[in-house]
């Protein structure tokens, strides 16, 4: 692999090592909904402990404006940290401050710190690389080596991810090199046909993917949030449903070069309309060209895609070799709107071949459907991450540990 690995930092035994990882799990009332973050991380750190290196880990979770809020402490990371590792975890109430010097000068060989959410101090996602680099030398005082592991996170140029890679010897972990050598499959050579199912919440962010990955597949399914701008696009109204005016051009710019490309761009054809954007909500189906004419009239949200579109697509992934899916096809958090998101995981762990899950809340949604993380090929941490991968993407926090593809 054309990256730095674990190997390249030598003998990490007594050595300070700062790892950065993607703890940035979901949280309801101070719980951990979603754990499989952690659950990723863990080989790599059971390989610095056992080397005998002092461990501080750090991450961010969640979107803090620079200053400490409650709601966004690592503290429930570092108690389930510690029961899977079945060791201590101490927790540092601060990054660069006078606890996390106190913990860290505390460390015996061997041993885990974390530290307190990256994101409390501005610096770390700061516009001006000064300052990144200032809070990347702060952390870096007193460490030996840097291991990136946080894959989710990858794709940004911040501080613990790019800048302190600059100050310490550093290399990737575990986690990263596997994600890389099975994201590699992808984007050499993906046996055909190939397909890509969008969803989710974060519509501008993945509209932007599209245009890189028209070329690259057969088909592309999309749901979620952002099928709404396609619908709109073609000409029907989507009453209150999530709606990106200003990326409609955009979109009709898609539709035109998917059909020039001849690739499969596969849109519902029936959703599920609800009176309100609430699990008790009433709803009902209705054509994705009716949305308007729901019984809830301007009112009406699209929560889900329909059940023929979920069935289509169901059997659109089923027939592919390779797939990559994105993003809930719903608001699976809420069972009325989990169907479509259901039917498509299910028809994933029905491929032939290579079929890959990414994204955070993806992840998620696959598991409290009941499905298991073996069902798929691979579940990736990084959905943002992932999908700029997909598009050949340099990404900074890859750049940085000497990435040049595999
Ligand atoms: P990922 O973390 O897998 O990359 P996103 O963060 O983009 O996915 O999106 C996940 C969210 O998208 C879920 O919380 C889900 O409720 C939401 N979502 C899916 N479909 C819709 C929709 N039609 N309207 C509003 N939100 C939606
Ligand atoms: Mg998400």
């Amino acid at each position: 692999m054309a990256i730095r690995t674990l190997d390249s930092l030598g003998d990490l035994s007594g050595r300070t090592v700062l790892i950065r990882c993607d703890f940035n799990v979901p949280l309801q009332d101070g719980e951990i909904t979603d754990e499989g973050r952690i659950v990723a991380s863990l080989p790599t750190l059971r390989a610095l402990l056992q080397q005998g290196a002092k461990v501080v880990a750090m991450s961010h979770l969640g979107r803090p404006k620079g200053a400490p809020e409650a709601k966004y402490s690592l503290a429930p990371v570092a108690r389930r940290l510690g029961e899977l590792l079945d060791a201590e975890v101490a927790f540092a109430a601060d990054t660069v401050g006078e606890d996390a010097h106190r913990v860290r000068i505390a460390l015996q060989d061997g041993q885990l710190a974390l530290l307190e959410n990256l994101r409390f101090d501005p610096r770390e996602t700061s516009d001006d690389a000064a300052e990144r680099a200032s809070f990347a030398a702060e952390l870096a005082a007193g460490a030996d080596a840097f291991v990136s592991d946080g894959f989710g996170v990858v794709h940004r140029a911040q501080a613990s991810v790019v800048e302190i890679a600059q100050v310490l010897p550093s290399a990737a972990g575990l986690l990263v090199e596997r994600e890389l050598t099975v994201l590699s499959r992808l984007t050499e050579t993906p046996e055909r046909p190939y397909a890509v199912v969008l969803g989710g919440s974060k519509v501008s962010d993945k509209l932007g993917v599209i245009e890189h990955l028209l070329p690259r597949v057969d088909r592309l399914l999309i749901g979620g949030g952002m099928l709404f701008t396609f619908l709109k696009a073609q000409g029907h109204e989507v009453a209150s449903s999530l709606l990106e005016a200003d990326q409609l051009d955009r979109v009709r710019g898609y539709l035109a070069q998917a059909e020039e490309l001849g690739v499969e761009l596969l849109l519902p054809t029936d959703v599920v309309v609800a009176a309100a954007f609430a699990a008790d909500a009433e709803h009902e189906t209705v054509a994705a060209d009716a949305i308007a004419g729901s019984r809830f009239g301007d009112a009406g949200i699209g929560l889900d895609i329909g059940p023929d579109s979920a069935a289509a697509f169901a059997e659109a992934i089923r027939g592919a070799r390779t797939v990559f899916w994105n993003g809930p096809m719903g608001v699976f958090e809420m069972e009325a709107f989990a169907a479509g998101t259901k039917a498509i995981a299910q028809a994933l762990t029905e491929v032939d071949g290579l079929a890959v899950v990414g994204g955070g809340d993806s992840a998620a949604a696959v598991r409290q459907l009941g499905f298991d993380d073996s069902a798929f090929g691979h579940i990736s941490t990084g959905g943002g991450a992932s999908l700029e991968f997909l598009e050949g993407a340099a990404l900074p926090g890859l750049e940085a540990l000497g990435w040049e593809g595999r």
